[in-house]
């Protein structure tokens, strides 16, 4: 029976002179993982790794308060998978004990990390590629290549269009066809400029989306939809506050531009309001439920089978958050799209840049686990983790 021998989290700096039209990112953080086994690989322990997604800041406090104390205190038999290895199924049981129903916080996204790094853990263990794990456990047909899609356009306070197209460019010549920037921390004239600049450079069958980050009010979104309406564009992404469903809705059923929200909802539960709620298309919108931050694979399995309930195709996922971890979901689960950061300099940027891509379409490495070991910002996410 394999045992949790330790679990150590540090706190990485994400700090950017970026913003959307909701945050800066001059203090973000995100917290790294690596839970540390009596299993043996390579004549070293067998340790699973972890990285945030961006955006909620570090899971730390949450982490060293309730959710490693839980994991270590537990006996080996209560995540053990019969079979000399660990259950992420059973250590999230482990790990939720004592939590109450609904109410998610940011608990789930502390949970997502150690979520993550036991299924980097099990990959490892059975010597094969992440997303071959959970293909094989999900029974879809799966392959190592995936479709993404280049994120970024964040405001800059110098230079901002033309440092726009030259992140657009620089991504095209990398092998990008797809692209999101953000919207609404501009007026909307100068945010229209953005968009048709980068139109402007886009070649044949290449995409462009928007995302406003939450933020619009209802009267500033129809102003928007009305000023796009002749642009080609892929989606336009959270235009409003992405808990208020009846909006949602009513944006639904005026404008055939399609939809893509959900990166803020972090549960089960919260899928299956927005699915019931919020006026959704199964045939157009996507759904960006964020792996990591909604509590890891264990949860989105069970969003995925929410959404089969509700008739919706797990095609329709764009899971939210440029990294390895999330990619190896979108291939091993069968989903639509994977999102990469655009600027491939930023550190999120470098965990997807060494990612063989051609006509925005990747193909993940056959190294056994996430693969962060290979990514040029291993040392710098991990640290002293890695002993
Ligand atoms: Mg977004």
């Amino acid at each position: 029976m394999m045992r949790i021998t330790a679990v150590r989290e540090r706190t990485v700096q994400l700090a950017a002179a970026t913003r959307n039209a909701s945050i800066g990112f001059g203090a973000m953080t995100a917290s790294a993982l690596c839970i540390e086994t009596d299993g043996m690989r390579d004549g070293r322990p067998l340790v699973g790794l972890a990285f945030d997604s961006i955006g909620r800041y570090g899971h730390g406090g949450l982490l060293r308060e309730r959710f490693i104390p839980r994991l270590l205190a537990a006996d080996p038999s209560r995540y053990d998978d019969g079979n000399g290895g660990i259950d992420p199924h059973r250590a999230w049981d482990v790990v939720m004990t004592d939590e109450k129903a609904g109410g998610h916080g940011e608990r789930c996204g502390a949970v997502g990390l150690i979520d993550a790094a036991l299924w980097d853990l099990v990959a490892k263990h059975r010597d094969e590629p992440l997303w071959r794990t959970l293909a094989r456990d999900d029974g879809v047909s799966a392959s190592a290549r995936i479709a993404l899609y280049a994120s970024g356009g964040h405001y800059r306070d110098a230079d901002d269009v033309p440092a726009l197209c030259d992140d657009v460019r620089r991504a095209i010549g990398k092998g990008h066809h797809r692209f999101k920037i953000k919207i609404g921390g501009a007026p909307l004239m100068d945010d229209m400029a953005r968009i048709d600049a980068v139109l402007d450079i886009l070649g044949p069958g290449m995409t462009l989306a928007v995302d406003g980050n939450g933020m619009f009010s209802r009267d500033r979104t129809m102003e928007y939809l009305d000023a796009l309406k002749g642009r080609p564009l892929a989606w336009i992404e959270e235009p409003v506050h992405p808990l208020d469903f009846d909006l949602h809705r009513e944006i639904a059923a005026l404008s055939p531009l399609p939809l893509a929200t959900g990166e803020n909802l972090f549960s089960r539960d919260d899928a299956r309001n927005l699915l019931r709620h919020g006026g959704l298309r199964a045939d157009r919108d996507r759904l960006q439920f964020d792996i990591s931050l909604s509590y890891g694979i264990v949860e989105y399995r069970r969003i995925l089978d929410e959404m089969r309930a509700q008739g919706w195709d797990r095609a329709r996922c764009a899971p939210h958050a440029g990294h390895l971890f999330a990619a190896h979901g979108v291939a091993g689960l069968g989903l639509g799209l994977a999102e990469v950061a655009m600027d491939d300099r930023s550190l999120f940027g470098r965990i997807t840049a060494g990612l063989p891509l051609h006509d925005g379409v990747a193909t993940l490495p056959d190294a056994p686990g996430t693969g962060f070991e290979a990514c040029p910002a291993y040392a710098d996410i991990f640290g002293e983790l890695l002993n």
